[in-house]
């Protein structure tokens, strides 16, 4: 199909695991394996124009490294050594945006396979807390691997539903950074495409996604200590996007959300244009939407 054909067209991006290495070294790595580095690209064209063996620094995101549709480092020492991760970079936003210091205590609410909980714990330096859940045994057992390569240390894996994790926790008390990716439509994978199901199906399916993730995010916002919350899927329905955000705030008072990079070409649909939004055509990635939370009044059990 077309869409096939575009997500073909894609350039590759590549995160450097701050955890094992720096970007100066993975740079001089490539170049000494005979890839031409051209310097930090300055517009979304420069994105766009790469062939052979060249690649550029991403205008948007440090840490990113951007390659000319279909490059596979699958095989390659720096992925298998874990110095490079393999991701979108639409994908790499979440964990860049929520941005939680060293030190400290994150909670990663579906979190496998774990690649932005990777990128959260590089951000934090390995110091601190970072609980990560998942319902789905294998998905978390590829995640262990994955963070064992990445060097990850300051997780904490849980093979559990994170609806049934307790909020009130003691575990959970300093709690102040929450990632939430939950399941939903993938329909902004241009790659996984599926125009075979019903429309009435898919209706279905996507209402049944939108309340899902709406009671994650309801849920998310009880731990007593949260600060920032970043809500972000691979769908481009605003069922499962603006209009969860949107019925979310509507149910909870005391959040609002941050207006997120100023300089990113594509925002959340009217009025919600403090989220993101990522697309084939406007970013040169997949499809994606972030939207960000902040708590703006105390509880009460600040005083105590
Ligand atoms: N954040 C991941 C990453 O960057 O690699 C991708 C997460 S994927 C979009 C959604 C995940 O949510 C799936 O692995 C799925 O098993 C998990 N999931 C679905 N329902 C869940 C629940 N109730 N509690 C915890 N995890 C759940």
């Amino acid at each position: 199909s077309s869409q096939q054909v575009e997500g073909d067209q894609l350039p590759r991006y590549v995160r450097v695991n701050t955890l094992k290495t720096t970007v100066g070294d993975v740079i001089d790595y490539l170049k000494r394996e005979g890839f031409s580095y051209q310097g930090q690209a300055s517009r979304l064209g420069d994105l766009t124009n790469l062939s052979g063996k060249t690649f550029l620094s991403d205008l948007h995101l440090p840490d990113l490294l951007v390659f000319p549709p279909k490059m596979d480092f699958h095989a390659h020492f720096l992925y298998q050594a874990g110095h490079i991760i393999l991701q979108d970079k639409a994908s790499c936003l979440p964990a860049y945006l929520l941005n939680p210091p060293e030190g400290a205590h994150v909670l990663d609410a579906c979190a496998a396979p774990g690649n932005k909980t990777s990128h959260l714990a590089a951000i934090m330096g390995n110091k601190g807390k970072l609980f990560a859940f998942d319902l789905d045994a294998k998905r978390l057992s590829t995640m262990s691997t994955l963070l064992l390569r990445a060097g990850v240390t300051c997780q904490q894996l849980a093979n559990q539903d994170f609806l049934k994790v307790n909020p009130e926790s003691p575990e959970y008390s300093q709690v102040e950074y929450i990632l939430l990716d939950p399941s939903c439509s993938g329909s902004g994978m241009v790659c996984l495409q599926d125009s075979r199901s019903e429309p009435q199906e898919e209706a279905g399916r996507l209402q049944a996604l939108a309340a899902f993730q709406l009671r994650c995010l309801n849920h998310a916002l009880r731990f007593p200590r949260l600060q920032r919350l970043v809500y972000s899927t691979c769908s481009i329905h605003t069922q499962e996007n603006e209009e969860v955000v949107a019925a979310c705030l509507q149910q909870n008072e005391g959040y609002r959300l941050v207006p997120l990079l100023p300089e990113w070409p594509e925002r959340g649909l009217e009025p919600l244009t403090q989220c993101l939004r990522a697309s084939t055509t406007k970013t040169r990635t997949h499809g994606f939407f972030v939207a960000m939370l902040e708590r703006h009044a105390l509880g009460e059990e600040e005083k105590g």
